[in-house]
């Protein structure tokens, strides 16, 4: 019978998350939907300690807007939960208490500051601190003598280790076997009734039916720990399969120290959430195909995890922009259009947003990001006045250069349809207003980057940019002949300086 896939994505809400953890959930996100299985989102947030106010928003926040959607979680429900283990107290509580049933755990009544000496005391050694084994045999005498004299102190519960071996088996790298009396009886249940990390995941991987967990590396040593609970509980395992490590660019663990932003910051960057997703898979696995460029809807058919391989990654901010701006170049105008439009200033550049589509396939080819269209907003929506750059002003030097707008200005104020011919209409391409530029050019003795580099330059501020044709279109006529006007009482301006400098 083939076994129902369920995965699930498992974050603490102790901070943003990083590209590392956006990593691992991709993949499962990617294997749930190539098994036609369930995604799910839990939030743990035992640690009350480490919880950060807000945090579980931002996350949830995050991953839906990088488009990873899930079957089950805190606010999309589902008959396994409740999905935040804050709100699951009761279970572990219960499965505590059968395994103390069971013989498989016992109340711990060790101090705070006994286990702490004990530790220094292993470390002073050159041992590892482990537990030491006192009250794994108390009889209820004993258990009874300590609790009354515990002062109010509760025990804690620790899980019995087998003095055995345990094997674990990971899908990248096979059986690893451990000796369990390296762990020492761990705990499972704190004092203050919550319970750990290893024994809540335990008990929520099985109750939710998870089938394969798919997490970083940096679990790994955690997971023998886990295997023995399952035996305990006598259920099996899940597949488990360990994520190498995305590390930052110059190979140190990747963190806010090494640099790290966090998925948030990259969206609000505009990077592509698809790009994102594409970027941060292929990570871990590369295509049969070789392709590079796979949307999710690729990746979802292609995603093997066979293919995840156990060595490091690096993340590599160039091709993550790369990718991001290959993307964008993929886009049909409108819907990129869409995409830009939470990151223009509506307010800053009247009436631009009716444009954005003209925008888009504008700037298409010049953006990696969907934020670097503030780059070009200024060439469309010139500033009141007109400024140009020192390049732009070196461009625009020159004894033909005042004629040539006068002779611009004429031309393009009589243009009936600003419009006319439509983008890469008209003879030479660029529609009414270009074929205008290149009549003006033509009387002059003007062509090529004589008449257009100026032109561009006067026009826009600066000497790079957009095609000169969708600049004109996007101003519009009116603020093309207000440039104009400003460029040359300019120009006049500087002419007058001159000649007063030399007289
Ligand atoms: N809450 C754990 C973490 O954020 C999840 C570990 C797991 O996937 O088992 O690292």
């Amino acid at each position: 019978m083939a076994m129902k896939v369920r995965t699930r994505f498992a974050p603490s809400p102790t901070g943003e998350l990083h590209l590392g953890n956006v990593r691992i959930a991709a993949l499962n996100w990617l294997f749930a939907r190539h098994s036609d299985g369930k995604f799910i989102l839990r939030i743990e947030d035992t640690d009350v300690d480490r919880n950060v106010a807000g945090a579980e928003q931002e996350i949830i926040e995050s991953l839906r807007r990088l488009g990873l959607e899930w079957d089950e979680g805190p606010d999309a429900g589902g008959e396994l939960g409740p999905y935040r283990q804050s709100e699951r107290s009761q279970i572990y509580s219960k499965l505590a208490e059968h395994l103390l049933a069971e013989g498989l755990a016992f109340r711990c009544y060790c101090t705070p500051a006994d286990l702490e000496a004990k530790k220094e005391a292993a470390l002073a050694r050159e041992e590892t601190p482990r537990y030491d084994g006192t009250c794994r045999d108390l009889s209820p005498d004993q258990a009874a003598r300590l609790e009354s004299q515990g002062g109010g102190l509760r025990p804690s519960i620790r899980f019995r280790v087998p003095r055995s071996r345990v094997i674990i088996h990971d899908m990248a790298r096979g059986d690893i076997a451990f000796d369990a009396g390296e762990f020492g009886d761990f705990v499972i249940r704190k004092s203050n009734g919550s319970p750990t990390y290893n024994f809540a995941v335990v008990v929520d991987d099985q109750a939710m039916a998870v089938s394969h967990v798919i997490r970083g590396a940096g679990h790994l040593a955690n997971t023998p720990r886990q295997v023995m609970i399952y035996q305990a509980l006598n259920a099996e395992p899940p597949a488990f399969l360990h994520v190498p490590h995305v590390l930052a660019p110059d190979g140190a663990p990747l963190s806010k120290r090494s640099g790290a932003r966090s998925l948030r910051e990259y969206l609000d960057d505009g990077y592509d959430s698809d790009a994102l997703i594409n970027y941060l898979s292929l990570l871990s696995w590369s295509s049969v195909s070789g392709e590079e460029i796979l949307p999710p809807e690729r990746l979802i058919e292609e995603i093997d995890l066979e293919r995840i391989g156990t060595s490091d990654a690096r993340l590599d901010p160039d091709k993550l922009e790369w990718l991001s701006g290959e993307y964008i170049r993929r886009m049909a105008p409108d819907e990129l259009a869409e995409r830009l439009a939470p990151f223009v200033d509506a307010g800053a550049y009247p009436g631009l947003d009716e444009q954005l589509t003209h925008v888009a396939s504008a700037v298409q080819e010049r953006i990696a990001t969907f934020k670097r269209v503030n780059d070009f907003l200024p060439l469309f929506r010139p500033p009141d006045p007109m400024e140009w750059s020192a390049d732009a002003r070196r461009a625009l030097k020159g004894p033909g250069i005042p004629g040539l707008f006068a002779a611009l200005r004429a031309r393009l104020a009589g243009l009936a349809d600003w419009n006319a011919g439509g983008r890469g209409g008209g003879g030479g391409g660029g529609g009414a207003v270009m074929d205008q530029v290149r009549a003006a050019g033509r009387a002059l003795g003007l062509k090529g980057r004589d008449l257009f580099m100026p032109v561009r330059a006067g026009m826009s501020g600066a000497t790079a940019g957009p095609e000169l044709a969708d600049i004109f279109a996007i101003q519009g006529q009116e603020i093309s002949l207000r440039v104009i006007d400003q460029l040359l009482a300019e120009l006049e301006r500087e002419a007058g300086a001159g000649t007063g400098a030399q007289g």
